[in-house]
């Protein structure tokens, strides 16, 4: 993952790593030494590996393991996400976790923190591609390469495509903002607007209502096209020009790359030097100051509020016209955006294709989970058996191991008590795994019996095997109460 890997990794090392730059992991940080070196250490062939000398091995600095509660919770996340694509007609598409360089360098902006500062380079360790990769750092470019590359431009348009999956950013690591993080990303290709404009943001904000957060906001703008955004940044540019000596440093440099994103600094320093700056949703031209009218008279037709921000230009330079971006009442004025889109009419012929219009959004489902973790309301359901196979022979794995098979087998979610313990520990276990019924091996199997037991009502009844899986599907499974926290 790094952009140069050390030749033969050993315990002490300069590590350059994603931005170019080369950092020494402090003495003792584990969580330095797991993200940055890039190999086994104590490898040295004819060695043997000595476990003692082995840093303890974590996962890299800014990732995460989702542990089954909270992939749960990403997992409801991602099917209310599907649900409501099916409703609003967005089809399910997936691209590779790793594009050419050029795909996020010409699409996003060789000049913007994400291409700049925050790519994941990948190189493979052989073979003979010589290419330059990079992890994706969001979807949409390769959404649109894709739709480039098999000529979706010939489909009935727009081509209306939804994903949820990973996306890679060498950022900070901080509370929300992670190396590894989730999207769900929806995309509207070849619809010029205004009203598919409307759509998405009122898809985003249902989304953020049905997982639970209602108190979602959305903010507003319109960042202009080609014909009115030039004159507007050099406009910007003289401005801040006129201020250099008061911008913080790191603005300086943004200057010359960039100016549109000094606007959405969150640097103290720059409110009151933003607060007077030109605004872009007074020196909009004509068809686009009639499009992000007609934008917000369809939000009004669907009864939703919305914030007009002139500040909120968005992170990537493939923006045209209509953007936006969610969050949490109170929390507008912080980093934090809960999700944010926008429209993207140049994109499309900047990655080969012929010009289109396309707009879509992504919102991040670490912060969701964050939000509703907040509120208490994180918890979704872990999905636990409707019975475990338990026996009185501890001995009879294989028995107890074949029933389950057959149940699996019927299509209902059972589990077997593999290991070798008494009866009472197994009923423990099925117990702690939730399962709502205990099958019981024993005697009675001789006749093709077992004994069903159900463990909420703690009530037990012989019943024929043949009819075991009917008689499971009957009670269905269904937990009376929700277990986990389920909400
Ligand atoms: P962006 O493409 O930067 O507008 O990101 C869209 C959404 O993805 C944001 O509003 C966040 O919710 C989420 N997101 C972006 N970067 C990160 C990150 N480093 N960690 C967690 N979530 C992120």
């Amino acid at each position: 993952m790094q952009a140069a890997m050390p030749a033969s990794p050993s315990r002490s090392v300069a590590i350059a790593r994603p931005d170019g730059r080369v950092g020494v992991p402090a003495l003792g940080d584990a969580r330095m030494v797991g993200s940055w070196s890039s190999g086994p250490v104590g490898d040295t062939p004819g060695r043997p590996l000595d476990s003692t000398l082995m840093p303890s091995l974590r996962a890299p600095r800014g990732t995460r393991d989702l542990l089954p509660a909270e992939r749960a919770a990403f997992g409801r996340l991602e099917r209310i996400a599907a649900d409501l694509a099916v409703r609003y007609g967005y089809r399910p598409i997936e691209t590779p976790l790793f594009e050419q360089g050029a795909v996020f360098e010409r699409g996003i902006g060789a000049a913007t923190d994400v291409v700049e500062k925050e790519l994941f380079r990948v190189a493979p360790s052989r073979g003979e591609e010589r290419e330059r990769w990079a992890l994706r750092p969001e979807a949409t470019a390769g959404i649109v390469r894709a739709y480039v590359e098999h000529g979706l431009a010939t489909w009935p348009q727009p081509v209306k495509v939804a994903l949820t999956g990973p996306m890679f950013r060498y950022d900070r690591p901080q509370a929300g903002r992670y190396r590894q993080f989730w999207q769900w990303d929806v995309e509207a290709i070849g619809d010029p607007g205004p009203a598919v404009d409307a759509e998405l943001v009122e898809l985003g904000l249902r989304f953020y209502r049905e997982v639970g957060l209602a108190d979602v906001e959305v903010l507003l703008n319109s960042i202009g096209d080609p014909a009115c955004r030039p004159p507007y940044i050099a406009e910007l540019r003289a401005y801040y020009g006129r201020h250099e000596t008061a911008l913080p440093e790191v603005e300086r440099e943004r200057l010359a790359t960039n100016p549109l994103r000094l606007l959405d600094s969150k640097d103290p320093a720059m409110a009151a030097l933003n607060a007077a700056a030109p605004r872009i949703t007074e020196r909009l031209c004509a068809p686009c100051a009639d499009h992000f009218a007609a934008v917000r008279a369809h939000l009004d037709a669907l009864g939703i509020g919305y914030r007009v921000e002139p500040a909120l230009v968005r992170g990537l330079d493939y923006y045209t016209r209509t953007a936006f971006e969610f969050y949490r009442s109170g929390a507008e004025g912080q980093q934090q955006a809960l999700g944010g889109g926008g429209r993207y009419d140049g994109l499309v012929q900047l990655l080969g294709g012929r010009p289109t219009p396309g707009i879509g959004f992504a919102l991040g489902l670490d912060r969701v989970v964050l939000a509703l973790a907040a509120d208490g309301a994180a918890e979704a359901e872990v999905p636990h058996p409707v019975a475990v196979v338990v026996g009185a022979d501890p001995s009879a794995t294989a028995e107890r191991l074949r029933v389950a098979t057959e149940l699996r087998a019927a299509g209902l979610a059972v589990g077997a008590e593999l290991a070798r313990r008494k009866l009472g520990r197994q009923l423990e276990a099925a117990v702690r795994e939730g399962a709502h019924y205990a099958v019981i091996l024993g005697d009675e199997l001789a006749d093709g019996h077992v004994q069903l037991r159900d463990l909420w009502a703690a009530s037990q009844k012989l019943v024929p095997l043949a009819d075991l899986a009917a008689l499971l599907r009957r009670k269905g499974g269904a937990s009376p109460q929700p277990r986990e926290g389920s909400r």
